[in-house]
């Protein structure tokens, strides 16, 4: 296995896009048919080291392994699956950096919540990761590394999967790693069982629309109007609401496709049926489903904050339902594992930062 603290700066294999590593291994493996089996290891197996590569000969192994790594995080620990089944995995980078990761089991279906940073600048006032403040990029090999690993530890075929990216992080801010780690991906997993999350970066938002081909998309909505979003979203001063949801109408959809507009909901702040008419008139025009997620409180966390009664979750997705607009409720047994999906601390010693605003 590779160790992950290697000192020498050899290539990762996973971090380049898969028309790079054809051409990275082209002058070391002859013929292109072993570039296609190499490949094959990668993409399909997610090994972590040249000598898993059974059919290649010892020499081209040791060749392989001496100009590229094929290095991921390493588990550090893994909690008790939960009654759902879920795992949160919490992984050490090369750095020292610390990440989590979610495994959900869900029938024949797996999801895994991908982190794409170690943390997260943005501050939303809501989020354990945004309490516990900035952190750097992740690389491709850092967010595929997360799949493969639970992929391997969980016994689940690619066909199996289904991935968001709403771990740590906010995947816009990481675009270039982000859209790297989904060319890669695309080799095992369709991108329509991709989602990526965002808190409303407009210009990443653009970006992603330029894609050739593109995730599922969804949208941290969370309040129904620009005040109170800016009050629990700071980046709403930097990108509005009203221009958020312009820039949503543009982007392109395929056929049978929705924008997933994500709401926490937070008891009696933004979880009355009025402020349920006010979200369906926000998202009016047909290329939206909500998905209102009940708060998950935590110690870090404003006090007030609180999770709505189930009578008020189920009151608020009726009156979505009646304007129109389709709505799932991500309920989760309690407050179980598959919750923290999107509140990950990555660290559970110390805090690193002050909360903002
Ligand atoms: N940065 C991206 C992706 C990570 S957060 C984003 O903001 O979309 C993923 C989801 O978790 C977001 O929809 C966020 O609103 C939600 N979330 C964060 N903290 C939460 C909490 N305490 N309770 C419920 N959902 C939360
Ligand atoms: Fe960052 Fe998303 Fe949390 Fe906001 S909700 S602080 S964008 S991870």
């Amino acid at each position: 296995m590779e160790r992950p603290h290697t000192t020498t700066r050899r290539v990762n294999l996973y971090d380049l896009a898969p028309g790079d590593v054809a051409s990275a291994l082209a002058p070391f493996v002859a013929p292109s048919f072993r570039i296609r089996q190499v490949q094959e290891w990668i993409y399909a197996r997610g090994v972590d080291s040249f000598e898993s590569m059974s059919n290649l000969s010892r020499e081209a192994r040791a060749d392989l392994a001496a100009r590229f790594s094929l290095a991921f995080p390493v588990a550090r620990e893994r909690t008790e699956p939960a009654h759902d089944g879920s795992v949160k995995y919490l992984f050490t980078l090369e750095d020292g950096a610390l990440i989590e990761a979610v495994y959900m089991p869900m029938g024949s279906r797996t999801t895994l919540c991908l982190s794409s940073q170690a943390g997260c600048a943005v501050g939303c006032t809501f989020c354990v990761t945004g309490f516990f403040g900035a952190g750097r990029n992740l690389t491709p090999a850092e967010i595929v590394g997360q799949i493969h690993r639970v992929r391997h530890e969980q016994g689940v075929a690619n066909e199996a999967l289904n991935v968001v990216f709403m771990g740590m992080g906010e995947p816009m801010l990481n675009f270039e790693h982000v859209a790297t780690s989904l060319e890669i991906m695309e080799q095992s997993i369709s991108l329509k069982r991709v989602t990526v999350s965002t808190a409303g970066i407009i210009p990443g938002i653009e970006e992603l629309a330029k894609l050739e081909r593109r995730p599922n998309l969804a949208v941290s909505i969370n309040a129904p109007d620009r005040e109170r979003r800016e009050e629990i979203m700071p980046i709403t001063k930097k990108y509005p609401l009203e221009e958020l949801i312009a820039s949503l109408r543009r982007f392109p959809l395929e056929t049978g496709r929705d924008i997933t507009a994500e709401y926490v909901l937070l008891a009696g702040w933004n979880d009355s049926v009025a402020d349920a008419a006010t979200l369906a008139k926000l998202l009016r025009g047909g290329r939206f489903k909500v998905n209102a997620i009940p708060f998950n409180p935590d110690p870090a966390l404003p006090s007030w904050m609180k999770r709505p009664t189930d009578a008020a979750i189920d009151r608020f997705a009726s009156a979505l339902m009646r304007h129109g607009v389709p709505v799932t409720v991500r309920r989760s047994k309690g407050n179980e594992i598959a919750a923290a999906c999107g509140q990950l601390r990555g660290r559970t010693e110390r805090r690193r930062a002050a909360p903002k605003g």
